[in-house]
C-alpha cells in the first residue's frame, strides 16, 4: 500500500506515463483529489463496500459514487462492479438473459463483449458496422430471430450508435436495448449522457478509459427490477436488507463482482473531473480535426444527428485500406503514437479474434453455443471491412500542450498529405 500512496503521491501530470502508448487518458491527470479519498479509505481501513458501518467513520466511496454517477449520467441506479467486463455480464443477468439467447453486438469492439455474453451461455450474434463505427441499423434488423433478447450497441471510441433507431428497433420487436459506453463516457446523445438512454447502460472504469478507478465498472438504469437484480447478482445475490450479512436472504443465485472501496474512492476523485477531462479533450481534438480537414482525401467518422462525443479519440477514414496502413505505419515511424489501424489490431475487430472463431475455451461449452457460433467460421463482414480498413483513431490525451497538439496535427498532416499525393 505504502507504494500505491508514493505513486498517488506525483504532481498532478505524470510524466512517466506520457509517452506510453496506452488508451484513454483519465490516468493522466492524477494528483491531490484521488489521494484524499484515497486517504480516508486507508485511514479507517474498511476497504470492503459493504458492512463494517461502526467502523468506517461515515465513508462510503462506492455509495457515494453511485450517487453521484445517478447524478451526472442522469440515470436512476447506478450499481459499481468490479469491471466493465462484470457490467455487461450483470446487465445482460439483470434482464435475464442466458442459454441460447441471442444478443446483436457490433463486429467493431473490444473482446470483453462477446466474453460477457459467452459467461452467461448465451451466443453472440455479430452484425456489421457503418459510418458511425457502431452498429448499422439495417444490418442489425436483418438479424434478429426468435431468439434475440437484447441489442447491444457500443460506444467505441468516444461516439455512438444511432440510438432513436435502435430504440424504435427494440420497442417494435420487443427487445431489449444494452449500451456499452465505457469508451464514451461523457458524450450525450440528444442531451442525454451515453449510457443513460437503453434500457441498462455500462461503462468501465478500467486504468485506460476517460476517468479510471484502477478496475471497475458500473451497470446503469431507470428500471427498478434491474436495478435489483443487478445489486444481488453483483454480490452473492444478498439482499441488501439490515446491517448483519450472516442474516441477509438470497432471493437467487449471484457471484461476486464487487468492486473495492480503494477503486471506488479513485473512481469517485476522477468522475468529479469528467467535465474538466472533456473540455480538455475537445480542445485537443478541435485542433487536429481542424489540421485534417483541408486534406480532401480524409472525411471524418459520422456522428449521429443530435450527438456530441466525448472527443477521447479523432476517428477518420482514408480511401482505401492500403493509404490507411501506409499512413498508420508512416505515423509510427515519425513518433505519433496511440493512433489505432484496428483492421490490424487483435483485440478490437473481429477478424483477429482467432480465439473465438475456433472457441478455443478452457472449459467445454454447451452444444447450443458450438451450434450457435458455427457462423463464424464462415461469415464474412465485408462492410465492416470496408469502414474499419479506411479507418483510423487515434487517442486524444489530456497532457498534451498546446504546442505539443499543434505540432503533432501538423506532422499528421504532412504525412497524411505526402501518402496521398
Ligand atoms: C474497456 C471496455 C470494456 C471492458 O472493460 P474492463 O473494465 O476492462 O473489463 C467493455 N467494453 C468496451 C467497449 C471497452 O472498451
Amino acid at each position: 500500500m505504502y507504494n500505491l500512496i508514493v505513486a498517488l503521491n506525483t504532481e498532478t501530470l505524470n510524466p512517466k506515463l506520457k509517452t506510453l502508448n496506452l488508451k484513454m487518458p483519465g490516468f493522466e491527470l492524477f494528483g491531490e483529489a484521488e489521494r484524499k479519498e484515497l486517504n480516508d479509505v486507508l485511514d479507517n481501513g474498511v476497504l470492503m463496500r459493504y458492512g463494517f458501518d461502526g467502523m468506517r467513520n461515515g465513508h462510503w466511496k462506492a455509495k457515494e459514487l453511485e450517487s453521484e454517477l445517478e447524478l451526472q449520467l442522469q440515470s436512476k441506479h447506478a450499481q459499481l462492479v468490479s469491471s466493465g467486463t462484470a457490467a455487461v455480464t450483470i446487465a445482460l443477468a439483470s434482464v435475464g438473459v442466458g442459454a441460447g439467447d441471442e444478443v446483436i453486438m457490433p463486429t467493431f469492439t473490444f473482446v470483453a463483449s462477446f466474453e460477457a455474453i459467452m459467461m452467461l451461455g448465451a451466443i453472440p450474434v455479430l452484425v456489421d458496422i457503418d459510418e458511425t463505427l457502431t452498429l448499422d441499423v439495417e444490418s442489425t434488423k436483418q438479424a434478429i430471430t426468435p431468439k434475440t433478447k437484447a441489442i447491444m450497441p457500443i460506444h467505441m471510441c468516444g461516439s455512438m450508435a444511432n440510438m432513436d433507431a435502435l430504440q424504435d428497433l427494440c420497442n417494435t420487436r420487443n427487445l431489449i436495448l444494452i449500451e456499452d459506453s465505457s469508451q464514451a463516457t461523457g458524450a450525450t446523445y440528444k442531451g442525454k449522457p451515453l449510457g443513460s438512454i437503453g434500457d441498462l447502460g455500462c461503462l468501465s472504469l478500467d486504468f485506460v478509459k476517460i476517468i479510471t478507478a484502477g478496475e471497475g465498472g458500473a451497470v446503469l438504469t431507470n428500471n427498478e427490477k434491474f436495478y435489483r437484480n443487478a445489486d444481488h447478482f453483483s454480490d452473492h445475490g444478498h439482499d441488501h436488507v439490515g446491517n448483519d450479512r450472516g442474516a441477509e436472504t438470497h432471493p437467487f443465485l449471484g457471484y461476486n463482482f464487487r468492486i473495492s472501496e480503494l477503486h471506488a474512492a479513485v473512481g469517485l476523485a476522477q468522475l468529479r473531473r469528467l467535465d474538466e477531462f472533456v473540455a480538455i479533450q475537445k480542445k485537443n481534438y478541435t485542433i487536429i480535426r481542424e489540421a485534417l480537414s483541408v486534406i480532401p482525401e480524409v472525411t471524418f467518422r459520422t456522428v449521429p444527428e443530435g450527438g456530441e462525443e466525448s472527443y477521447s479519440f479523432l476517428s477518420f477514414f482514408l480511401p482505401d485500406l492500403e493509404t490507411a496502413r501506409n499512413v498508420s505505419n508512416a505515423f509510427k515511424e515519425h513518433g505519433i503514437d496511440a493512433c489505432f489501424h484496428y483492421y490490424d489490431n487483435n483485440w478490437h475487430y473481429i477478424r483477429k479474434w482467432e480465439h473465438l472463431k475456433d472457441l478455443k475455451t478452457l472449459y467445454p461449452l454447451s452444444q447450443e453455443v458450438k451450434e450457435g457460433l458455427k457462423y463464424l467460421k464462415t461469415k464474412t463482414f465485408e462492410q465492416s471491412d470496408r469502414y474499419i480498413g479506411r479507418n483510423i483513431s487515434c487517442l486524444i490525451k489530456l497532457s498534451w500542450t498546446e504546442e505539443d497538439v499543434r505540432e503533432r496535427a501538423s506532422k499528421m498532416k504532412k504525412i497524411i498529405k505526402g501518402i496521398c499525393s
